[in-house]
């Protein structure tokens, strides 16, 4: 019994009866079996579920602050161009206001808008004081400055949190608003009962907008935070090892299906941030099938991650409004 079908066999035993005592096993941290043994089938994380949950919870709130303030949030998206994705996100997001009582204001701009034109809608929207959050909805089309553009929103309705004195608050734990994606991945360990301090979080993807902030947000020393954080990229070696070393494996590349089961160790939790729009429907970046045969916790695409990030920018949008009424 001292050989791998041995420890296999005992690990077997082992999950039979933790799975006697603890309906919620497997769990994310603790004992894994080596590298390889695939004995785990995930249990799937509902985020839809999830974010309908924390939106009634939000509607209560943002009914309490109007009651107490008549003031009613409001969330201003622009968008410039015809991307047909952008143009969904959007009135997503302005369904979700309506639906949890607050209001939402629609600027819609031609792809070929300046710079100046642009910044001149910003500014707008920042001197009107009847608009707590704004979104400028990325990516924007080419020619436009990304970074100068999220620089001009006012900080204090910087819903999105990509200004840089957010990011700057952000880092030095103490933020003013925490970015959707990121908070959002953060509620669904919370909310799932995934321990994260000590954990080892493996953040694939290190882009300003999701991979970086996720993995700032998971070290810091906090609640559903402290944990031990590697953040990869496309020059990482040896990603495979990488991401089988993960306890929390975390992925935000744009590259369907690109993670599969032998990147994951078995019991791991997958959180899949990817979008990918391919012939067969949307997909994510984690290869679904194979994983969830190794996982212990993973999120679908779509259904994961994508309706966390809206709620989150509801929770900001009130949080923004608060701040601006200064309850
Ligand atoms: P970006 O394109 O800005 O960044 C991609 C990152 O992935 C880069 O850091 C890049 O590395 C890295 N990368 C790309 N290919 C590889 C590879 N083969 N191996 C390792 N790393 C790789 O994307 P975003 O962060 O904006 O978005 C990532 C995904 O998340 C997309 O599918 C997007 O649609 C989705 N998304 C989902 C959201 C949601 O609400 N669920 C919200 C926002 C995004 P390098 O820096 O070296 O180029």
């Amino acid at each position: 019994m001292d050989g791998g079908g041995g420890f296999a066999l005992r690990w077997a035993l082992l999950g039979c009866v933790r799975l006697c005592y603890n309906p919620g096993f497997p769990r994310n941290r603790g004992v894994f079996p080596p590298h390889g043994d695939s004995i785990v089938t995930a249990k799937i994380l509902d985020g839809k579920a999830l974010s309908q949950q924390i939106r009634a919870e939000l509607a209560e709130e943002i009914a309490d602050f109007i009651q107490d303030s008549s003031v009613v949030p409001c969330l201003a998206a622009v968008l410039v161009g015809d991307d047909p994705a952008s143009q969904v996100y959007v009135r997503n997001k302005q369904k979700a206001c309506d639906q949890t009582g607050m209001e939402s204001k629609f600027q819609r701009l031609p792809e070929d808008t300046s710079m100046e034109e642009l910044l001149t809608v910003v500014n707008r929207l920042n001197k009107d004081a009847s608009v707590h959050g704004i979104l400028v909805q990325s990516p924007l089309p080419g020619g436009l400055d990304e970074p100068r553009i999220f620089q001009a929103v006012n900080p204090i309705k910087d819903v999105d949190a990509f200004h840089p004195e957010n990011v700057g608050l952000l880092v030095q734990n103490r933020p003013r608003f925490l970015p959707c994606t990121p908070q959002g991945v953060q509620q669904l360990l919370l909310r799932s009962g995934v321990e994260t301090a000590g954990a080892h979080v493996v953040v694939v993807g290190r882009s300003d907008i999701v991979g970086k902030p996720t993995a700032i947000i998971l070290m810091q020393r906090a609640a559903g935070a402290d944990a031990t954080v590697t953040v990869c990229h496309s020059r990482t070696r040896n990603l495979p090892d990488v991401c089988r070393s993960a306890d929390i494996l975390i992925v935000a590349i744009g590259r369907p299906r690109f993670v599969t089961a032998d990147m994951v160790r078995p019991g791991a939790t997958v959180i899949d941030v990817g979008i990918n729009r391919t012939d067969e429907g949307l997909v994510g970046d984690v290869d679904f099938e194979s994983v969830k045969e190794v996982a212990g916790l993973l999120t679908p695409v779509p259904g994961g991650v994508g309706p966390l990030t809206i709620a989150m920018l509801l929770k900001n949008t009130l949080h923004a409004a608060r701040l601006q009424i200064g309850t």
